[in-house]
C-alpha cells in the first residue's frame, strides 16, 4: 500500500507523519528531530533552506529568512492583522495582484503559498528519505477557525508543493482522531489547542469509530508568541529609557531577546527559575556593547500570562455554548500545541473543565499522527471496498451568507454546520427590470456586510426584465469534506447560472497555481 503522508503544518514548526503496518510513525529529519521549524531562508544567487537550517538564520539573515508566515496566509494585505505584523516582522511584506500578502527576499516576491510550499516540499522530502520511496499524497491540517481563503491557500500550497492534497482537516479534529481511534468510546472531547500562533478549541462526540465535530471556535491571534511578547515587554522594562529606545529600534536587538524570551519560557515549563542571558545586546551611548542579564521567575511568568489564557477560556465559553454541553458533559480533555506544555495553561484548563488532561498524547505530534490516521483511511478508500477506518464528520467553523443591498448579510449556512453540506436560499432583484445581480459572499458572525469578511463576489447576468421582486435567484453554497466552499447562483425562470470557487478575494487562481508549481518550475 503506498503512503499518504499527515502533515501539520504548524505556525512555528511542522511534522509529518505516516501510518507504517497499522501504526503512527512520526518521520525525524536526517539530524533525528521531529519538529521541523515552519522557516524558510532565502540565500544569495537562489539558494533556499527550510527547517532547522532556515531557522539558524533568522538572526544572521532577517530580512531573507521567512517565519510565521502562516498568520498572514490567506489574509487580505489591508487587513489589521497584516498592518500588525508589518510593525514587528523584520522580512519585507508587499501587497500582491488580490490584495494578498506577498513576501520581497533577495529581490524576488513569493506568495504565501509558495512560502508555505517550500516547507511542504521539506518535508515530503524528509519522507521521501525516510521511507526509501516516492509519496505523493497527504492530509494537510489547519487551525479550525481558519477561513475558506486560508483553507484554499492551504490546498494552493499543497498543489505548488507538487503533492495531491487528499483532504484539509482541522488540527484539533486530527488530535481527537488521533487520540481517540480504535478505542471505542462513547464520549464528549474537548481538545484545547493553543500553538505558537493560534487557538482554537473543538468539541467532538465520539462514537466509536465515528468523530463528530459538534462545535469549534477559535482566534487566529492569540499564541505562543503573545507570551514571548509579554516576556520581551517585561525584560525590556528593566532597562533605562534610553536603553529600552535602543533595543526596540534594533530589528537584531529584539530578535535576540525575543529567542532568548522564548527558551526562558519554555525552560520554566520544567524549572521554577530561567535565567536570560544575551550577550552585546545593544551598544551604549559610548558605542559599548552591553551585555543583557537577568532573571525570571515561573511565578512572574504566571502573572503576565493569566490575561492570554482567559482569553481562550472565552473562546472555549462560546464554544461549549455553541455545543449546548456543560464542562461535567465533557469527559476528555486533550492538549495540543507546544504551549501546553506551560504548567500555567495546564493547571488552568485543569481547572476550566474540572478534568485532567488526557497524558500519553504528545502535544507536538498528536496533530500531524491523525493527520494521518485520516490520510490512511482515505487512501484504502480509495483502493480497496473496505471503507475508510475512521468516519470524520466535521464542521464549518463561521456562518456564511450573501450579502444584501441594505448592507446585511443573509445567513445561508450556520457556523459549526456538519460538513460537506449544501444550503440554498432564493432572493428577487430589488430594482424594475434589473438584468444583473451581484453576488456577495460573506464569512463572519455579524449581521453587518461591513463587519464580516468578504470572501468573493459574482454576478449573474442576462436575466429577462421584469418588475423588481419578480425575478427569482437561487443561490446555492456547496461546502465539501475540506471546508473549501463553492457558491452558484442561478435564475430560476431561465435556468441561466453563475459559480465561483471562493479563492477571488485574496487567493490565486488556478492558473498563477498551476504557474507557480515547483514541478513546472523544475525547482
Ligand atoms: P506549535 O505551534 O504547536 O509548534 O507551538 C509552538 C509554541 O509552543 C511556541 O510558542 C513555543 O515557544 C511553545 N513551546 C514549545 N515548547 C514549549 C515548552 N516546553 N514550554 C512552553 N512552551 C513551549
Amino acid at each position: 500500500m503506498a503512503h499518504a503522508l499527515g502533515i501539520d503544518l504548524g505556525t512555528s514548526n511542522s511534522v509529518v507523519s505516516v501510518i507504517q503496518g497499522g501504526r503512527p510513525l512520526v518521520i525525524p529529519g536526517p539530524d533525528g528531530h521531529r519538529l521541523h521549524p515552519s522557516v524558510v531562508s532565502f540565500g544569495y544567487g537562489g539558494s533556499v533552506v527550510v527547517g532547522h537550517a532556515a531557522r539558524r538564520q533568522v538572526l544572521y539573515n532577517p530580512s531573507n529568512t521567512i517565519w510565521s508566515a502562516k498568520r498572514l496566509l490567506g489574509r487580505s494585505f489591508h487587513s489589521e492583522e497584516v498592518r500588525k505584523s508589518r510593525e514587528v516582522l523584520p522580512y519585507e511584506l508587499v501587497e500582491g495582484p488580490n490584495h494578498d500578502v506577498r513576501i520581497r527576499a533577495q529581490g524576488r516576491t513569493y506568495s504565501l503559498q509558495e512560502i508555505s510550499a517550500f516547507i511542504l516540499r521539506h518535508l515530503r522530502q524528509i519522507a521521501e528519505d525516510h521511507l526509501g520511496e516516492a509519496v505523493d499524497k497527504a492530509v494537510i491540517t489547519v487551525p479550525a477557525y481558519f477561513n475558506d481563503s486560508q483553507r484554499q491557500a492551504t490546498r494552493d500550497a499543497g498543489t505548488i508543493a507538487g503533492l495531491d492534497v487528499l483532504r484539509i482537516v482541522n488540527e484539533p479534529t486530527a488530535a481527537c482522531l488521533a487520540y481517540g481511534v480504535g478505542r471505542a468510546m462513547e464520549s464528549n472531547v474537548a481538545v484545547y489547542d493553543l500553538g505558537g500562533g493560534t487557538f482554537d478549541v473543538s468539541i467532538l462526540r465520539v462514537l466509536g469509530d465515528v468523530f463528530e465535530v459538534v462545535a469549534t471556535a477559535g482566534d487566529t491571534f492569540l499564541g505562543g508568541d503573545d507570551f514571548d511578547e509579554n516576556i520581551v515587554k517585561h525584560l525590556v522594562s528593566g532597562l533605562k529609557e534610553a536603553d529600552q529606545v535602543r533595543v526596540r529600534r534594533n530589528p537584531i536587538a529584539l530578535q535576540k531577546l525575543k529567542d532568548a524570551a522564548e527558551s526562558a519560557k519554555c525552560s520554566l515549563s520544567d524549572s521554577e527559575l530561567a535565567r536570560v542571558k544575551v550577550p552585546a545586546l545593544y551598544k551604549d551611548d559610548r558605542g559599548v556593547d552591553q551585555d543583557f542579564e537577568a532573571t525570571l521567575t515561573r511565578a512572574q511568568f504566571d502573572r503576565m500570562s493569566y490575561g492570554l489564557i482567559a482569553r481562550t477560556f472565552q473562546v472555549c465559553d462560546q464554544a461549549m455554548r455553541d455545543a449546548r454541553l456543560t464542562n461535567r458533559d465533557i469527559s476528555a480533555v486533550v492538549l495540543v500545541g507546544g504551549m501546553t506544555r506551560s504548567p500555567v495553561v495546564r493547571d488552568a484548563v485543569q481547572a476550566y473543565f474540572d478534568r485532567e488532561p488526557e497524558s500519553g498524547v504528545n502535544p507536538d505530534e498528536v496533530v500531524s499522527v491523525g493527520a494521518a490516521v485520516q490520510a490512511s483511511s482515505l487512501v484504502n478508500a480509495l483502493s480497496g471496498p473496505s471503507g475508510p477506518d475512521a468516519l470524520l464528520i466535521d464542521v464549518t467553523p463561521q456562518s456564511l451568507g450573501v450579502g444584501t443591498v441594505e448592507g446585511f448579510v443573509e445567513r445561508v449556512i450556520e457556523r459549526n454546520s456538519p460538513i460537506p453540506t449544501h444550503a440554498a436560499r432564493v432572493f428577487t432583484t430589488t430594482r424594475d427590470h434589473q438584468t444583473e445581480v451581484r453576488i456577495r459572499v460573506f464569512q463572519g458572525e455579524s449581521r453587518a456586510a461591513a463587519d464580516s469578511e468578504l470572501l468573493g463576489q459574482f454576478s449573474l447576468v442576462g436575466l429577462p426584465p421584469a418588475p423588481r421582486g419578480e425575478c427569482r435567484v437561487r443561490v446555492a453554497f456547496d461546502i465539501d469534506a475540506s471546508g473549501i466552499l463553492n457558491v452558484s447562483a442561478e435564475d430560476i425562470q431561465s435556468g441561466r447560472s453563475a459559480s465561483i470557487r471562493i479563492d477571488a478575494s485574496v487567493g490565486l487562481r488556478p492558473e498563477e497555481v498551476e504557474e507557480m508549481r515547483f514541478d513546472s518550475l523544475g525547482f
